[in-house]
C-alpha cells in the first residue's frame, strides 16, 4: 500500500519538493531510453535534475551534454565480472577514467545520453545499480571493506549491508527523502565506515541479554557534513543483527515524514536530530519498532580512518589482503583490467573500494604473496605509499562539477608529491581537498582540509582560485572537525604555504603526534 504523502499541502514546500510530486525519481529510468533515442536536446530542462535519482549529473558545462554516473557498490565490494564490467564502460565510455569515491562508490565520465541504455544494461547484466547514487534518496550503503575476511570485525555484515541495499533499491515508498540520506553499517572495531559522518550508522556493540553475550549494533543518527557538518549521535538502543533491517526502514521513514522539506539547507536528517535530540528520536523510532533494548558496551575501539595499506592476515587462516594506495581516487580502465586479472589469477577475483578512495585484493593464499606484489601495476597502486600522496583524498572539482570554485583532483595529487619530496613526517598527514564548501572530499575529518573558494587577484581586477586551511579533523573518540585557519591562501602559492605550515608543526610536535593530537 502506498504511503500518505502528508506534506503534499505544505504551502512551505521549496521548489524542489513541488518538482518531487509532480515527478517521481525514480521514473527518470523509464524515460531515459526515450532520451537516447531522442539526443541530449530532447532532454526538457525541468528533468535534467532528475537524472540524480539514475546517478547521473550533467558534467560543467551542462549544455554540453556530458554526463557523470555513480554506480552504487554496497560496502565497496565488487566480483570479478563487476570489476570488468566496470573497466569496460570506463574504457568504453568515460574517456578511460574510472574515480573510487569516498562512499566506496565509482564514477564515471564524459557519458552521453545516447550510450546510458548500454551502459546501464552492462550494469545490470553483473547485479550493479546506479538507482539511488544521487538525488534526495537512500545512498550507497557505506560499510566495511574487510567484511566476511576481517579479523578486526564481530559480525559479517554483508547479508545485513545486501538486505538493507536491495530493500531501499527501486523502492518508491522512499525514493522522495527531503534530501540525500547516507548509511553505514560496519561490524569493523577501527570505524570502518566513518560512523559519525552517516546520517544512520549502525556500529559493532555487545549486550548481556537474559544471561547471555549478545553481539550487535548501537547506532547512531545525525551525521553529516557540507556547510553546517555535524556529529551522529547514538541513541540508546540495543540492536540484534535481524533487527537492523527493521530499524533502518523505521529511521528512514521517520526522516521521510517529519524531516524538513521548506528549505534545501535545513532539510538534512542531521537537522530534525539537531532539533529533537537523541531521546526524542528514540522515542519516535520505537513507535514504530516496538521495544528495543538499551544501548549496551560499544565496541568500536579507535578510528583506522579507512586505511589499510599493506599485506595482512585474513581471518581465514593462511589467506592475506592487500591494501593499495589508489593516488587520489583515480583510476584508468586498463589499471582495473589489470587489477581484477591480478586478483582472479591469484586470489579470487574481487577487488574492495575503501572510503579512503583506496583499494583492497583480498583472497590472496600466502604462498602467492610474494609473486603477486612483482606485478608492474603495483608500481604506482602501492602498498606502501608516501605519507602525503597515501593518505591525500580529493573530491571531483571543477574539471567536471558544476557546483566546484576550484580544480581539485590534479592539484592534489601534484601537491601531495611536492610535500612528499619536500617534507619528512614520522606519520602520515591526512590532507583532504574540496572544491566548494560541500564535502564530497569529507573535508571536516582531514588533519588539514584545504577547501577552495575564489578571492580577488593582488591587483583586485579578478576573481582567482584560493584556498582557506583548516587543522585537526578526526573521528577517534567520537570525532572532531577540522577548524579554520585565519585568512585564504592564492591556490599558486599553496604549496608553499602548506610546506611552510607542515614545517611549523614537525618542529613543535612530539613523536608520532598527529594533527589532531597537536
Ligand atoms: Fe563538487 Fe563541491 Fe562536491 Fe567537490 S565538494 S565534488 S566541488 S560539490
Amino acid at each position: 500500500m502506498a504511503y500518505v504523502k502528508h506534506w503534499v499541502n505544505d504551502e512551505k514546500l521549496n521548489e524542489t519538493e513541488k518538482d518531487k510530486l509532480k515527478f517521481d525519481g525514480l521514473e527518470i529510468f523509464k524515460e531515459i531510453p526515450l532520451y537516447a533515442e531522442g539526443g541530449f536536446d530532447s532532454i526538457p530542462k525541468e528533468k535534467w535534475a532528475m537524472f540524480k535519482w539514475a546517478g547521473l549529473y550533467l558534467q560543467k558545462p551542462k549544455e554540453d551534454g556530458y554526463f557523470m554516473m555513480r554506480v552504487c557498490v554496497p560496502s565497496g565490494i565488487l566480483d570479478y565480472d563487476q570489476a570488468v564490467t566496470l573497466a569496460g564502460i570506463a574504457r568504453d565510455y568515460g574517456r578511460g577514467i574510472f574515480d573510487v569515491t569516498t562512499r566506496q562508490a565509482v564514477q564515471f565520465h564524459w557519458l552521453r545520453i545516447e550510450e546510458i541504455p548500454d551502459i546501464l544494461n552492462r550494469l545490470e547484466q553483473v547485479g550493479l545499480s546506479t538507482a539511488g547514487a544521487c538525488g534526495d534518496i537512500t545512498r550507497n550503503i557505506m560499510g566495511n571493506p574487510l567484511a566476511g575476511i576481517d579479523p578486526h570485525e564481530l559480525i559479517d555484515t554483508r547479508p545485513i549491508v545486501k538486505e538493507v541495499f536491495e530493500y531501499f533499491q527501486f523502492n518508491q515508498d522512499f525514493s522522495n527523502l527531503p534530501r540525500k540520506y547516507k548509511m553505514s553499517i560496519s561490524a569493523n572495531i577501527h570505524n570502518a565506515a566513518h560512523a559519525e559522518i552517516n546520517c544512520v550508522s549502525f556500529v559493532p556493540a555487545t549486550k548481556e541479554i537474559d544471561g547471555e553475550e549478545v553481539t550487535g549494533f548501537h547506532v547512531k543518527v545525525g551525521g553529516g557534513l557540507s556547510a553546517r557538518p555535524y556529529l551522529a549521535e547514538k541513541l540508546n538502543v540495543f540492536i540484534r543483527p535481524e533487527q537492523v533491517k527493521e530499524v533502518a526502514v523505521a529511521l528512514t521513514t521517520i526522516f521521510r515524514d517529519f524531516g524538513y522539506r521548506a528549505k534545501r539547507t535545513r532539510a538534512r536528517l542531521k537537522f530534525l536530530m539537531a532539533d529533537w535530540g537523541p531521546e526524542k528520536f528514540r522515542e519516535k523510532l520505537l513507535e514504530y519498532t516496538g521495544p528495543l533494548p538499551e544501548a549496551g558496551i560499544d565496541q568500536v575501539q579507535k578510528w583506522n580512518a579507512g586505511y589499510f595499506y599493506g599485506v595482512h592476515p585474513q581471518k581465514q587462516e593462511g589467506t592475506k589482503y592487500i591494501g593499495l594506495n589508489v593516488p587520489v581516487g583515480r583510476l584508468s580502465a586498463d589499471e582495473v583490467f589489470e587489477l581484477a586479472r591480478i586478483s582472479k589469477e591469484y586470489g579470487k577475483g574481487e577487488i574492495r573500494n575503501c572510503n579512503s578512495q583506496n583499494i583492497i585484493i583480498p583472497h590472496i593464499p600466502d604462498e602467492k604473496v610474494e609473486d603477486l606484489l612483482k606485478e608492474k601495476v603495483f608500481e604506482r597502486i602501492s602498498t606502501q605509499p608516501e605519507n602525503f600522496l597515501g593518505y591525500a583524498v580529493s573530491c571531483t572539482g571543477i574539471e567536471y562539477c558544476n557546483l566546484a570554485l576550484t580544480e581539485t583532483k590534479e592539484r592534489m595529487r601534484v601537491l601531495a608529491e611536492y610535500l612528499d619530496r619536500e617534507v619528512t613526517v614520522d606519520a602520515p598527514v591526512r590532507i583532504h581537498m574540496t572544491g566548494c564548501p560541500n564535502s564530497c572530499g569529507q573535508r571536516q575529518i582531514a588533519d588539514l582540509g584545504l577547501q577552495g573558494i575564489k578571492m580577488k587577484s593582488k591587483e583586485k581586477n579578478a576573481l582567482v582560485e584560493a584556498f582557506e586551511i583548516y587543522v585537526g579533523g578526526t573521528l577517534d573518540g567520537g570525532g572532531k572537525f577540522n577548524e579554520k585557519l585565519k585568512g585564504k591562501i592564492d591556490a599558486e602559492y599553496l604549496p608553499e604555504v602548506v610546506k611552510a605550515l607542515l614545517l611549523d608543526f614537525k618542529e613543535r610536535k612530539q613523536q608520532g603526534e598527529s594533527f589532531y593530537d597537536f
